[in-house]
């Protein structure tokens, strides 16, 4: 089921109220339901001791969502510097921090490891050798190759451009030893949006048997292994959720195995993105045109800046209009404002009649969402909402204005004179 019967309950009796506060579009997010998420987690989980999610900060980057994460224990996943910059302001530090770059500039790496540090989760033994210095805990990205299938949004792991392979995989914790490095983690993230909790349950158990074999020929300890994100939501009202219970049971029946044959146990850690916040956030907007041509269009005051998954990858969102009753529908295509086809978020899809002046609720908007959002065609990104608990909404996020858009046409003047004559003046105009 997209977006829970909860969140439906909380937010549908406020939607007018809001819509009149704020106006239309937003994204809203559902406190209650990122937090019982969030508990889900770490219940399941209890059986590997030291189990920490480290939510990708990528999903959402919003510091008011960024709060309710640290205030859980979880840490962040990061990639950027801007994400960095982000999860430090709420207070994650340290070993609270993941920095999962690839193709990283030396200046990241100084901010990954500078203002308290992060772990660093190198992508290629090549990087050990661009660090600042050489840290006390490192982690490699692995990358099976053709061990193992992938999926369609991510891509298989042989085409994938992540990772230290399987045949270097030793060299590069023997690097890293040999470097100075005490302290050893072990990455990989293979799937996207996967709700087979199967596949989660074999990387787990591939990442314990890259730890045998590493730890057997460098006579290393791991301190952790960190299974990536990717876990799925369902989008579609058909789509099976993965069971999260059955993942943790088998997940945690593996580590015990690991820990009775080797005396110990490293810990579990995990960066979950959309499967924390994706079904607990909605796009709002409102229907301001329609059209019946060859199609009949509805016409929505928000667009692709608010929400690329739709033309990116031709991902479902469900759509529900609050308040108009489902029997009677009407198949059209639900459209934005941008000069570019794509840029629908529904198509050929049965829906009530939708009249102007409705407002349209498009689910799961809560990762991946207005965080992917972009400027094309001068299109602004809209607001982001909180509803927190006690059934307050808070602007966690202001609509960009066309002073945002135009901000960086404000520069210091600057032009080379190169030395050699360009021949282009002497074109006719
Ligand atoms: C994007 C990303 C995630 C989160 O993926 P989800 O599908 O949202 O769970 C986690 N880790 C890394 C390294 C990522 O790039």
């Amino acid at each position: 089921m997209p977006m829970s019967i909860a969140f439906e309950n909380r937010l549908y009796p406020l939607l007018e109220e809001i819509v009149a506060h704020f106006g239309t579009p937003f994204h809203i997010y559902d406190e209650a339901g990122i937090r019982e998420t969030g508990y889900r987690l770490k219940r399941c989980f209890c059986g590997t001791p030291g189990f920490r999610e480290y939510y990708a900060v990528k999903a959402l980057p919003n510091p008011a969502i960024l709060a309710i994460m640290a205030d859980m224990g979880f840490g962040f996943d990061c990639s950027s510097v801007a994400e960095l910059v982000l999860s430090r302001r709420v207070g994650g530090s340290g070993e609270a921090l993941m920095f999962t770059s690839n193709n990283t500039t030396r200046q990241e790496f100084a901010m990954a490891m500078a203002d308290g540090g992060s772990i660093v989760n190198l992508d290629d033994i090549s990087l050990v050798d661009k660090l600042p210095a050489i840290p006390d805990l490192i982690c490699f990205r692995y990358n099976p190759g053709e061990r193992r299938s992938g999926n369609a949004i991510i891509g298989t792991p042989v085409e994938a451009k992540y990772g230290v392979s399987h045949e270097r995989l030793i060299e590069a914790y023997r690097t890293a030893r040999d470097r100075g490095v005490k302290r050893f983690g072990l990455h990989t993230m293979l799937a996207s949006n996967e709700r087979d909790h199967t596949y989660m349950v074999q990387t787990a158990a591939m990442l314990l048997e890259q730890v045998d074999r590493i730890s057997t020929a460098l006579d290393i300890r791991f301190e952790f292994i960190n299974i990536g994100g990717g876990l799925g939501i369902p989008y579609r009202p058909a789509d099976i959720p993965l069971d999260l219970e059955a993942m943790a049971r088998a997940i945690t029946a593996t580590f015990s195995a690991f820990s009775r044959r080797n005396g110990y146990m490293p810990k579990l850690y995990m960066e979950s993105g959309r499967f924390m916040t994706g079904p607990h956030g909605a796009l709002v907007a409102t229907a301001i045109n329609r059209k019946e041509i060859y199609r009949t269009y509805v016409g929505l005051d928000a667009c692709m800046s608010a929400l690329m998954r739709p033309g990116m990858y031709n991902a479902y969102h469900h759509i529900t209009v609050p308040g108009k009753a489902v029997d009677a529908t009407q198949v059209v295509d639900v459209v934005g404002s941008l000069c570019e086809n794509n840029d629908k978020f529904a198509i050929q899809r049965p829906l009530p009649p939708i009249a102007e002046g409705d407002a349209v609720v498009i689910h799961d908007t809560g990762a991946h969402g207005h965080a992917m959002g972009f400027n094309y065609n001068g299109q602004l990104r809209p607001k982001e909402l909180l509803l927190k608990l006690d059934g307050t909404v808070e602007l966690i996020r202001r609509g960009e204005r066309l002073g945002d858009y135009f901000a960086s046409l404000s520069f210091t003047p600057d032009a080379l004179h190169t030395k050699t004559r360009s021949t282009t003046h002497q074109l006719a105009n």
